[in-house]
This record gives C-alpha cells, structure tokens and sequence, in this order.
C-alpha cells in the first residue's frame, strides 16, 4: 500500500547545514526518514517553517520527497525556544496544504510540530504521530534554571501524546519517560533512530586535518552546547597521556560558540590545551572520514534521547564510549561493540577508554561488532519499514472504522493548551 505521509517539523529542515546549536540529529532524521520512506514507494512532504526569505515555497530534493517552508513569523532563524507564539500561525498554514492535499498519515517531530500537527488535522480524520525527540521533563531535570524551554512544554507534552493516534518513541528509556508522565502506553510504539549503513562504512578515506599529533585520538561529534558534556572528555585527559580530542561541531560560518571558549579555558586550566582541537562544523558528508580516524568516539552527554552519533561511528566500525543514558542504552551494546559509564564522571571515562586505548584487540573487535549491529538493527531502511507499519496500522484502522473518527483528530479534541 503506498501511503501519502506529511512529516511535520517546525524547526528541524532536512535541507538545513547540520552542526549549530538548533540543527542536529532531528534535521538528520527527518530527512533520513523521509528519504527512507520514499525508497519503499511512499509519497512524502516534509513541512517546516520558512527561515530564510529566499526559500522556494516548495523544493523538490534529490531523493524525491518535498520540503514545503510554511510561513509563520518573521522569515529568518528563530531560537527554537522562542518559536511557540509562532505555531498558532504555523498550525494555521499546514492545515490548509493537509486541507488541500489530504495525506493519510501525518507525523510531527518534535512537541511543537505535535502541538501545530495535532490541531491541524483535527476533524480532517487524518492518524496523527508524534515523535518527540526530546522530552521538556527530562531537560528541565538536568538543565535546571538554564532550560529555555517555555514553562508550558511539559504539559504540552503529555497533551499532545493523549491527542494524538500515537506517539513513536526512539527508546526504551523514552517509554519510561512517558509512563512517569502518566502517558496511556497502548498508544506508543518504539521504532530507533537510524543510521545512512550506505554512507557511513569502514571504507571512507580519512581526514587528513586535523593532523594527528599524538598516538591516540577520540573524536567526539555534536552541537557545542553543555549538556553534550564535552567537559567530561577534556577532564578525563588530564588522565589520558598521549590521547587527543577533536572536537567537531558548532556554527557553518566558523562563528566560535560561547562553549567553545569555556572549554578552551577549561582545557588550559588543566595544562590539556595542546591535546584538543576544535574543527568545527564538518559537513555531514565528511562525518565518516572523520570518524574513522578516531581510536574511540566517545559520546558523553549528560543526558541523550537518542543520539546518532554512536550508531555513525558503530556503522563506521570504531569502538564507542558512552554515557549510559537514553537511547545509548539501546544502540551501544556495553562490553560488544563499546563502553557504557556514568555521564559526568571524568575518572569512569578515562578508565573506559584508557583500557580500551591499551587494548587493540579488544578494540577492533568492537569495531567488526558495531558494523554488525549497525547494520542488522539500525538501517534507516529497517527504520522506515518500522515506521511505515505503525502508520499502516492506524491507516488501516481508521478506513475501516466506519464513523469513528481517528483518535486525536476528532472534532472537540483540541488540545487546550497553547501559546499565551
Ligand atoms: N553532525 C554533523 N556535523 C557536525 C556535527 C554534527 O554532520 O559538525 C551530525 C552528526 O553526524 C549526527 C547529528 O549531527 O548525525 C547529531 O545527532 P545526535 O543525535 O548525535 O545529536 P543531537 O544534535 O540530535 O543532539
């Protein structure tokens, strides 16, 4: 059956520069997603908000799924936390293209677009998914203060998950998350992030720059922004003699991130300075030439609802580090394809990888793992069939229904909540 699927995501475009602070593994995914989806026959539009005055209203991408820019607010790069007064108005744009274009299942990234999506689609009986990436919960309980977030995203949140059809969890961990929000779990099904098993091999030509000054090397890839906890690795140096790190991630036009410079000053305090390099933003394209000079990549965020970039460097067959949180949970298998420790402790972290960095044996033999299990569990392929039965399922249920509207889009089940 080849389904018309709307993906909605507000602020995450798959056709953005990947690596500043708002653009990560939600851009990736939601194009990886996208183009997986119209491999197996689909017809797929990716709906995001304009950001750029320039944007063409619809553009066709080489992998034969559309990007619609949906106007709502200013034409230019919001914060995403500052985008929630805008999504009345986006909410208002997609529900005239799913109106005009009637897709059979549409699917929100991230609590905004569940929001936006969710009240687009009502009386339109069109299945209705979220998928949240990251959940306000979990980020207020580590960030504390510094969450930007606007109050009201938890509540959304829990709004959205009951409204919609269903929500597409990436994780365990992330069922546990929505069960202690008193989420209905009969509405959730778990379908992993991905990783592109074609681009990311053992075979990419290394990158030559930055020249490797030391005998070993981690590489650690993402936004440069604290809870990625950089600061852990640059600590854990101080009892890693002979290892460097680069670092690789932060704005396309090489602007320097605030969280650059405090860990250039963290490093220096340390007397580690010479031992870590930031390259900035690395094109997606080249993330497996850099990935596969590392001896470890090691992933050390405090917290992770998914995180691809493990499953990048598993693809890529180098041994992986990582914190034991969220979704690296799933996807490293602990003491078979790498490590698992505690997030900000400096002292596991060096233990880890410090065995492992004395150990090439143990190491290759990750490596050869993580290949296998990348392959077998985590193919954006294997991810969009995944996806593509759980939108079968609530397609086939709501043509047959006769009469019963699709839950989340009946009339009256608007969500209460929304921006002042
Ligand atoms: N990435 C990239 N270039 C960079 C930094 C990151 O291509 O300079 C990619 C990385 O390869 C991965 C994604 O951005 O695909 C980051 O995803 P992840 O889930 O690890 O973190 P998030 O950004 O979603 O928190």
């Amino acid at each position: 059956m080849v389904l018309r699927v709307a993906l909605v995501s507000e602020h995450a475009s798959p056709l953005a520069a990947i690596g500043a602070v708002d653009a990560g593994g939600q851009n990736v995914h939601v194009a990886e997603l996208a183009s997986g989806l119209t491999r197996l026959g689909h017809e797929v539009v990716v709906y995001t908000r304009r950001d750029d005055p320039d944007l063409p209203a619809t553009v066709r991408t080489d992998d034969a799924y559309d990007v619609v820019h949906l106007d709502a607010g200013p034409p230019r790069r919001v914060p995403k936390d500052a985008l929630w007064p805008l999504m009345p108005a986006f909410a208002d744009a997609l529900r005239a293209h799913l109106r005009a274009h009637r897709p059979d299942v549409v699917h929100a990234h991230f609590w905004m677009s569940g929001w936006a999506a969710t009240r687009a689609a009502r009386r339109l009986r069109i299945p209705t998914f979220v998928t949240f990436h990251a959940l306000g919960s979990v980020k207020r309980r580590h960030q504390g203060s510094a969450d930007t977030s606007p109050p009201e995203r938890v509540d959304v949140e829990v709004a959205v998950a009951e409204r919609a059809t269903g929500v597409i969890a990436t994780c365990r961990d992330e069922v546990a998350e929505l069960a202690a929000l008193g989420v209905d779990l009969d509405g959730v099904d778990v379908v992993p992030c991905g990783v592109d098993v074609r681009h990311f091999t053992t075979g990419a030509a290394p990158l030559d720059h930055p020249p490797r000054r030391e005998p070993h090397r981690i590489v650690s890839v993402g936004r440069l922004v604290p809870r990625k906890g950089y600061a852990t690795i640059v600590e854990a140096l101080v009892d890693l003699p002979g290892v460097e790190l680069v670092v690789a991630g932060g704005h396309a036009d090489g602007t320097v991130e605030a969280e650059q410079v405090r860990l250039e000053t963290l490093a220096a305090d340390l007397g580690v300075a010479d031992r870590v390099h930031f390259v900035g933003q690395v094109g997606h394209f080249l993330m497996p030439a850099l990935l596969c000079t590392a001896d470890v990549v090691v992933c050390s965020p405090w917290y992770e609802p998914f995180g691809l970039v493990p499953l990048e460097a598993m693809a890529c067959g180098v041994p992986v580090v990582a914190s034991a949180v969220g979704g690296m949970l799933d996807s490293v298998a602990d003491g078979e394809t790498g490590l698992l420790v505690p997030p900000q402790d400096p002292q596991a972290l060096a233990a880890a990888v410090g065995g492992l960095l004395a150990d090439p044996a143990r190491r290759a033999a990750y490596g050869r793992a993580g290949v296998r299990r990348a392959r077998s569990q985590f193919s954006w392929d294997a991810v969009a069939a995944a996806t593509a039965e759980v939108y079968a399922r609530a397609h086939d249920r709501s043509s047959t229904a006769a009469g019963t509207p699709a839950a989340g889009t009946a009339a009256g089940r608007l969500p209460a909540l929304g921006p002042a």
